[in-house]
């Protein structure tokens, strides 16, 4: 067999160009457009990368954003006071902080200040209960996760009745892809670092999601015949012929899982655009919520549409 290769790619700019022109509609109705507010704290060359690609992706589509940087020993008496001070502007939409903090900064307080209608990355401690909760709905859903069903809902890979394993048990990725799994109505085994017999569990999969950052730790012979892999893993493989001195892989041993698996994303080019794609439709959502609006045009990614007062903190 040879898996169906998901263009991540290619269904990203999709939902870019519908973002750009809902955006494009509320500016000609004479409405301010979506802003997107960053938080980046330190220094760290990746996670710089990662808030200048968002900015980017905003100024493309018609958003704005405004840029926070505060120096890598920031109190947190001051992140607070800057969080505080987003919630109640009225200029800003949505409040990404970008993750991880340095460690002397308590992440959970800070992702617990922000405002649940600005939360447009979905990690506050209310969205993400919701979202654990059977009836109820977040307002937002963490843009990974999110972007890895919308994957599976693309290639029309049934999840209802599924047998699906999330390799990874992060708060960012592999719990709650297992939430929005179970809310599909699959059947999910959450595997981590002390899980007995990995290639076991694996081999009965429908569905795999792989996010536990090691390069090509799923082999081909793990995957069951026609299962749907979503790799979510980037890391960093030597290869002298690159400029860098390496090129980037996922968590699965790409060659050798397209030859057994139905559906498979590549790394680069699968999930990873559809982290900012979902981040830009989160923070369009959260000025529709903030106009007051019902229901908002594009929905919460594999959920039904929120339906909880806005104002509830
Ligand atoms: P993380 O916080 O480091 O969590 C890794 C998870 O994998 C943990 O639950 C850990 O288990 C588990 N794990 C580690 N080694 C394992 C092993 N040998 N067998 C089974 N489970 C194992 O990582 P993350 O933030 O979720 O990210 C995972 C990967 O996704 C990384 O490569 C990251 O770069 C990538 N990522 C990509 C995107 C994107 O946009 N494409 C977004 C976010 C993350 P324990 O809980 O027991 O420690």
């Amino acid at each position: 067999m040879t898996a169906q290769i998901i263009d991540g790619k290619a269904i990203a700019q999709k939902i870019h160009e519908e973002v750009a022109a809902a955006v494009a509609r509320r500016r000609a109705a004479g409405k301010a457009p979506p802003c997107l507010a960053t938080v980046l704290v330190g220094d760290r060359v990746d996670s710089a990368t990662y808030v200048a690609a968002k900015q980017k992706a905003c100024q493309e589509l018609g958003m704005t954003s405004i840029s926070h940087r505060l120096p890598p020993d920031v109190s947190q008496k001051e992140v607070e006071r800057l969080i505080k001070k987003l919630n109640a502007s009225k200029k800003v939409n949505g409040i990404l902080v970008q993750l991880p903090l340095p460690s002397h900064l308590d992440e959970e307080r800070v992702l617990s200040l922000i405002s649940v209608e600005k939360d447009v990355d979905g990690f506050s401690p209310i969205n993400i209960g919701r979202l654990a909760q059977k009836g109820r709905e977040p307002l937002f859903v963490p843009c990974t996760p999110a972007g890895c069903i919308y994957l599976l809902e693309q290639a029309g890979v049934p999840m209802e009745g599924a047998y699906a394993v999330v390799l990874g048990r992060s708060n960012i990725v592999g719990m709650p892809v297992a939430l929005l799994l179970i809310g599909k109505n699959a059947t999910v085994t959450v595997c981590h670092s002390r899980t007995r017999d990995l290639p076991s569990l694996v081999r009965r999969a429908d569905i795999l999601i792989a996010a536990i950052g090691k390069a090509e730790f799923v082999r081909g012979d793990w995957l069951k015949p026609g299962a749907a892999v979503i790799d979510v893993g980037i890391n960093e493989k030597p290869d002298s012929t690159k400029q860098k001195g390496y090129r980037l892989v996922g968590d699965v041993n790409f060659e050798e899982a397209k030859e057994v698996a139905g559906y498979l994303t590549p790394v680069p080019g699968g999930v990873g655009p559809m982290t900012i794609a979902m981040l830009m439709r989160n923070t369009l959502r959260a000025a529709e919520i903030q106009d007051g609006k019902e229901a908002p045009a594009l929905s919460v990614p594999g959920r039904r549409s929120a339906s909880f007062s806005t104002t509830q903190k």
